[in-house]
């Protein structure tokens, strides 16, 4: 340990050598200037009055030069000395002393104002330097020790208190993870028969799907020292130190051994080393050391590293290769029965009614990962609160996705008459073209409050089962759908309004992804022009295709686009009495649900609606 000290001190005990030259150089140069009494040049004759008024204390001649001081010494004169014989009687009649004058200062103010006042900032400087250079290491206290010096977070065991059973769906990972927990439960039993267990686990998926509390529930589980550390730690404050901590990290793991490194964002250090000129020389050589560091230690101690990410397609490949990162455990959004789970698990955490069913809520969530529906279920007892009631009820839970999803009810914008009509039919349209297509989801509730997402309305549409395929056609119902509130707008204002961009924008999403990824045009066939790199994160596409290809590629998508725009606007046309029907009753009530919206579609005679004497208006 002593070796490990020294020559991490050694950059403060530069610091202080080279403070104390400094000062010695101004002690040499500077001070003495500036602490010397200072003395004043006087002529001749103002000496000579001196004398003769008796106002002269000590004198010194040196040379040529007088110097003396008044009667009281407080100021020192000085002059030159004109040839004067009488000059000593003289002087020695006044009463002045003849004596060196001492125009230096004490000793102890030369040393107090040369050495001790300015070494103080320095010292204060080296102090926090110091502190900065502890924090930096991680150290408390032990400074470049063991004691933590990577920063990791010893846990001790079950102190994170979460478990297996805190983490509702995710089956697979749970499985592929409580094997790594049995074996270091029992390491014996695995080498017995000679099975190694993989070094490392790696947790991809998307953001809020918990893959940092799945990590927490295996230390939970298994018992063992956790040591936590965020890869962003890693690359901090001094250049270089990087390595150090994975060095460090290790180091404390193999003495702790059997326990669990986790590494979360793994990313931020596990980058593809791309070799570029400016590449960042302190995240690779971190991960360098983290590499060797994880073909170096014995497995079969009992050391599983868990790293989380959810951007694994930017890994460097040598960490995923067997021997590092060989298990891959996808961590994926929860399908309709794991979001009824975790909507359960959240909800032991408050107080609900007895009747609370979460299937209609976990379906309404199509899509939410695991951190919104713990998100929805705790808006949902604001809620309660907020309306003064003990618990929190099924509508709260309802109410509660709608402003996960779309936002707060926005009680304050008032629409005028004529845009609650517009967006009424707006609304309509998307829910009319869908409910009209065999194939297109049954809307569960259509609203015109607007939100503070921006949105003046929306459709609720809720999938039936969780779907995995979607055929051609889906998806071109799809677009059709999204063009419905446009089509519907200009069928029976005969304008277009500014609210359709949203709708806009994803038809045309998905018509291009139809084209460049799915293969489904016949012109372009069975090529891919773009590829997903992000498929967590939102998924951004990059074209891959020559301009030409480019130019006819986007003709197709408008082709397409308009085509399915056609389509809704003749499936509107159609039914416009439904559409008049529908849209008034909307309009009157603010929402309407599913069932109220297929009972009046089902309904063989329209009656007449308020809306539709006058739609123009
Ligand atoms: P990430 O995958 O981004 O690391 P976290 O593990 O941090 O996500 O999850 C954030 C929060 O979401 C958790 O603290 C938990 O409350 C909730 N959560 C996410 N997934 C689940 C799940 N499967 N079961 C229960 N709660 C979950
Ligand atoms: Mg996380
Ligand atoms: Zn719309």
């Amino acid at each position: 340990m002593q070796e490990v000290k020294k020559p991490s001190r050694r950059p403060l005990i530069c610091y202080y050598l080279a403070a104390l030259l400094i000062l010695m150089l101004l002690n040499m140069t500077f001070f003495p200037a500036v602490l010397e009494k200072p003395v004043q040049d006087v002529t001749y004759d103002q000496f000579m009055s001196m004398t003769y008024d008796k106002n002269v204390g000590q004198v010194e001649i040196e040379g040529d030069e007088i110097t003396f001081t008044d009667k009281a010494a407080e100021n020192i004169y000085r002059t030159t000395v004109t040839d004067d014989p009488g000059r000593t009687d003289r002087l020695f009649e006044s009463g002045a002393q003849f004596q060196e004058i001492d125009t230096q200062p004490g000793l102890l103010t030369s040393i107090l104002v040369g050495w001790v006042l300015p070494l103080l900032p320095f010292l204060l400087i080296g102090y926090f330097l110091n502190r900065r250079m502890k924090k930096a290491m991680g150290g408390d206290g032990m400074m470049f020790g063991m004691g933590g010096g990577s920063g990791a977070k010893v846990y001790v065991p079950s102190s994170t208190g979460i478990r297996f059973a805190d983490v509702a769906g995710e089956d697979e990972a749970k499985e592929l993870l409580s094997e790594i927990v049995d074996f270091l439960h029992d390491p014996e039993k695995y080498r017995q028969i000679g099975a190694k267990l993989p070094k490392g686990a790696l947790l991809v998926g998307p953001p809020g799907t918990g893959k940092t509390l799945l990590a927490k529930a295996v230390a939970g589980e298994a018992n063992v020292p956790f040591f936590s550390i965020a890869g962003s730690e890693f690359v901090e404050m001094f250049v270089g130190r990087g390595a150090a901590k994975v060095r460090d990290l290790f180091k404390q793991a193999n003495e702790k051994a059997p326990c669990i490194v986790f590494i979360d964002e793994i990313d931020t250090i596990g980058k593809k080393r791309d070799g570029q000129i400016g590449g960042n020389d302190e995240r690779e050589q971190t991960l360098n050391q983290l590499l060797t560091e994880m073909d170096g230690f014995d497995g079969s101690k009992g050391v599983v590293v868990l790293a989380a990410t959810n951007r694994p397609d930017s890994l460097d490949p040598a960490l995923l290769r067997p021997g590092r990162f060989d298990r891959r455990i996808p961590v994926e959004l929860p399908d309709l029965q794991g979001r009824i789970e975790i909507l359960k698990v959240h909800a032991k955490k408050i107080r609900l009614a007895e009747d609370v069913n979460f299937e209609p809520i976990a379906k309404t969530a199509a899509g939410a990962s695991g951190a919104e529906l713990a998100n929805i279920v705790n808006e949902a007892a604001l809620r309660a609160v907020r309306s003064g009631r003990q618990f929190a009820t099924q509508e709260d839970l309802q109410e509660s996705v709608e402003v996960v999803i779309a936002g707060y009810q926005k009680k304050s914008r008032v629409l005028s008459d004529q845009e609650k009509k517009i967006v009424a039919y707006h609304e309509t349209g998307h829910a009319l073209v869908a409910a009209l297509q065999s194939h297109s989801a049954p809307v569960q509730k259509i609203t015109i409050i607007p939100r503070t997402s921006g949105a003046l309305g929306y459709t609720l549409q809720v999938d039936e089962g969780d779907h995995f395929l979607m055929s051609r056609e889906e998806l071109l119902n799809k677009i059709a759908t999204y063009t419905g509130g446009r089509a519907a707008e200009e069928l029976v204002f005969h304008s277009v309004t500014t609210g359709a961009s949203n709708d806009i924008e994803q038809a045309t999403k998905l018509a291009r992804a139809m084209i460049s990824r799915f293969g489904m045009s016949e012109e372009f066939g069975f090529v891919a022009f773009e590829t997903v790199s992000n498929q967590y994160l939102g998924g951004d596409a990059s074209l891959a295709c020559s301009p030409e290809t480019q130019a006819r590629m986007d003709q197709k998508v408008t082709e397409l686009v308009s085509q399915q725009y056609r389509r809704a606007v003749e499936l509107l046309r159609a039914n416009e009495g439904k559409l008049h029907q529908l849209a008034g009753y909307l309009y009157e009530h603010e929402t309407i649900t599913g069932e109220e919206f297929m009972e009046i579609l089902s309904q063989s005679s329209p009656e007449l609606d308020p809306l539709a004497e006058q739609p123009e208006t």
